[in-house]
């Protein structure tokens, strides 16, 4: 077993503290990878303050991984030492049922094994994230980073670029349509870039007017700042899609109407169960669904498409130590637009 250092909470209530992880040598058809990079996605914070209940503790969060490899297991043929990889939310699934052979793993019968928080499919063994130097991954389950791509600025696209990228898709995003991004965070702005890029005119509807000028930086063609509610007034019937981001509860009737007919609405947030208006959907013939991350498949094409349009997330890098008060800052708002952590900077114990 491999001693590797990484930052752990070790119950909903403490602070991310330094910690120290068992990976394992490479097993057949795995591969060992040294950590360069990790995005901190809101769901780690939900995870780790028990936000969804059932978390399982010590946890070392972490579903946004970038690195290189540094071992190959028996029969492995996908990669070599030294390429550019990512791993993103999920690590393993059935492999059998539909949704997997579909290349919809995410959405495995079974339930995926998630990066962290989860229980390994053979062992049971607690899975733990990239909060930490190495992982050991079955390489089916790894996705390759095109050369194009900075390293650190590609870690987000693991979870908030396919998370985005995946319902843009489902809808079928063109030039011509109408979207609009709620919340201009992590997910968010990666919504805005994917969405531009796809050719859709982008609104950004957005808590805190701040973000203004960075949303049409991003490429965003416009922006609605929700504080007063006359937004929800002046644009009744506007948009094609709604991507909501936001993480903390709101008002899903309030956006609902601002579909057109049949207008579409993407829940990708998960704050507490809110009441939504059959007579919303209803008059305008409206959807409103989810969508979970994305399978292994579309995350390459999503990756090679960042690579092709030249698309990467605006990140801020930090030192792990500093990965509390990014927790503080994204409960805030306060995120330009994802923090990333240098793994550099995550020493042995001494
Ligand atoms: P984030 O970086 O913290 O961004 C969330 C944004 O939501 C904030 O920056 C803010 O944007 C907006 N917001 C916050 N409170 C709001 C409120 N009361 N009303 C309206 N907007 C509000 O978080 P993230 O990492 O992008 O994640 C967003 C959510 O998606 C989280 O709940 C996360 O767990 C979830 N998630 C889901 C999936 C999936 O597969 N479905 C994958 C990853 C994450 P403004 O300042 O612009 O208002
Ligand atoms: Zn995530
Ligand atoms: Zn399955």
């Amino acid at each position: 077993m491999l001693q590797t250092p990484a930052y752990a909470v070790v119950d909903a209530q403490s602070p991310l503290a330094p910690f120290t992880i068992e990976r394992r040598e490479p097993r057949a058809n795995e591969v060992l990878i040294d950590i360069l990079y990790c995005g901190i996605c809101h769901s780690d914070l939900h995870q780790a303050r028990n936000e969804w209940g059932g978390s399982q503790f010590p946890m070392v969060p972490g579903h946004e991984i970038v690195g290189r490899i540094a071992q190959v297991g028996e029969g492995a043929s996908k990669f070599k030492v030294g390429d550019a990889v990512g791993v993103g939310c999920f690590v393993d699934s059935c492999r059998h049922c539909a949704p997997c052979r579909e290349g919809q793993e995410q959405y495995c019968e079974q339930g995926m094994t998630a990066t962290y928080n989860s229980r390994e499919r053979d062992s049971g063994a607690p899975t733990f994230g990239g909060y930490s130097t190495r992982i050991t991954v079955h390489e089916d389950y790894v996705l390759r980073i095109p050369e194009s791509l900075p390293l650190d600025r590609a870690a987000p696209l693991l979870c908030a670029g396919i998370t985005t990228y995946s319902p843009l898709r489902q809808f079928g995003v063109r030039e011509g349509h109408e979207v609009a991004v709620v919340g201009l965070g992590g997910l968010g702005h990666m919504a805005v870039k994917l969405a531009a890029a796809m050719g859709a005119r982008v609104t950004v509807l957005s808590t805190s007017e701040s973000k203004r000028k960075d949303a049409e930086a991003l490429g965003a063609h416009d922006f609605l700042a929700t504080g007063d509610g006359a937004v929800f007034k002046s644009h009744v019937r506007r948009f094609d899609l709604i991507i909501d981001t936001a993480s903390a509860p709101h008002d899903y009737n309030a956006y609902l109407g601002l579909l057109r007919l049949d207008g579409r609405m993407v829940l990708l947030g998960i704050p507490e169960p809110q009441p939504v208006a059959a007579g919303l959907l209803i008059m305008q013939r409206r959807t409103l669904t989810g969508s979970l991350i994305g399978g292994i498949r579309e995350t390459q094409e999503m990756l090679d498409f960042c690579a092709g349009h030249g698309v990467a997330s605006d990140i801020e890098l930090i030192d792990i130590a500093q990965v509390n008060e990014a927790y503080e800052r994204m409960l805030r708002s306060d995120v330009r637009y994802r923090f990333v952590i240098d793994l550099a900077t995550l020493q042995p114990a001494a």
